[in-house]
């Protein structure tokens, strides 16, 4: 694959960099932002930069077969960083937390969001970060990518693209993965063992109870489906639990747009997921509520104050503009 030259100046700089970097991941953490991170920070380690990675959420289980997965910071943190790199966010305020840095970076592949420096790395046409990053290393220096590293892409890879399924899996996100397997040695079966076939019970519970409230909407164009907090809780499950959910929702003939939403009240909102077969751009809407994303999958968040019914019912509105 070519050496890209969008990516010498962000190369240059990290290599060139001698204080102290927090990699950041954003919050309710994913396969993307956590792979990316910990490629990007085993391959910052193995150059003797001081790096550290971080997340306001712990990493899933599922991502917890990662190497170094157990080294993430819990943040905030009181440490002040000389560089803190936003990993897989369109902006420091997706990271949920505040961090101390005296300068940012984004490494990204949202569209829009917040830039910071000439040397950014924001893809829009990316299918994940960890396609970013892996021309990021190859452009410091190809022999940082070792069989680690490359699985921490591979998984950021793979779970954004939904294994490669996904609208966002086009020949760039395969031929990506062909190399990382071919080359450095990821294991396909094993990285899809770990993220997909671990499950807790408890998430099926849950899960079960999910289906229980899918619905369709606008002439079964539009599903939506929900969780409670007390659910989880009797359960006693995390929001980790239920990652994936709102796929189920997508998958019905005739959906074009899925809606998942969770009841957060130690946020005082209800997050919201939707996600998209292709045509309809969830973004646009997802934006309209102050959140973000990409045309196939985005999220935001809603006041708590507003009922169950009054949120369902404010997303249509603006979903019938987009279907
Ligand atoms: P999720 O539904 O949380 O899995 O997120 C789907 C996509 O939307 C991801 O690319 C997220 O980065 C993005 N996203 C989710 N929540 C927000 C938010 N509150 N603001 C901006 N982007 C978001
Ligand atoms: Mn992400
Ligand atoms: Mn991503």
């Amino acid at each position: 694959m070519p050496i890209k030259d969008e990516f010498v100046p962000a190369a240059r700089f990290l290599k060139n960099f001698e204080g102290k970097i927090l990699l950041a991941s954003h919050e309710n953490p994913d396969g993307d932002t956590v792979g990316s991170a910990l490629a990007l920070y085993l391959a910052l380690k193995k150059l003797g930069k001081s790096v550290k990675v971080g997340c306001r959420d712990p990493v899933p289980y599922f991502l917890q077969f990662l190497p170094a997965s157990r080294e993430f910071l819990k943040l905030p943190v009181e440490e002040e960083f000389d560089l803190c790199v936003v990993v897989d966010a369109s902006s420091h305020k997706r990271l949920g937390v505040p961090v101390r840095a005296k300068s940012f970076m984004r490494i990204d592949h949202h569209k829009g969001g917040d830039f910071y420096r000439e040397e950014d790395l924001v893809d829009a046409f990316a299918p994940a970060t960890a396609a970013v990053v892996y021309y990021l290393i190859k452009n410091i220096d190809e022999d940082l990518i070792d069989r680690e590293v490359a699985t921490c892409l591979y998984t950021g890879l793979a779970t954004d693209t939904g294994f490669f399924t996904n609208s966002n899996t086009d020949a760039e996100a395969l031929k990506l993965a062909h190399l990382l397997v071919e080359r450095y040695g990821v294991d396909p079966h094993e990285v899809a063992v770990n993220v997909k076939e671990r499950n807790p019970l408890r998430r099926f519970k849950l899960l079960s109870r999910a289906l229980d409230t899918l619905e369709l909407h606008l002439g079964g164009k539009v599903s939506s489906m929900f969780v409670l907090k007390e659910w989880l809780d009797e359960l006693g499950a995390s929001y980790e639990d239920t990652e994936g959910f709102v796929n189920y929702a997508r998958s019905l003939d005739g959906v074009e747009v899925a809606v998942f939403i969770t009841e957060r009240p130690e946020e005082g909102v209800w997050k919201v997921s939707l996600r998209s077969k292709g045509k309809a751009d969830v973004s646009v809407v997802c934006e309209r509520f102050g959140g973000g994303g990409h045309k196939y999958a985005a999220g935001c968040k809603i006041p708590l104050n507003l009922s169950l019914k009054e949120v369902k019912e404010k997303l249509l509105e603006e979903i019938r503009k987009v279907v």
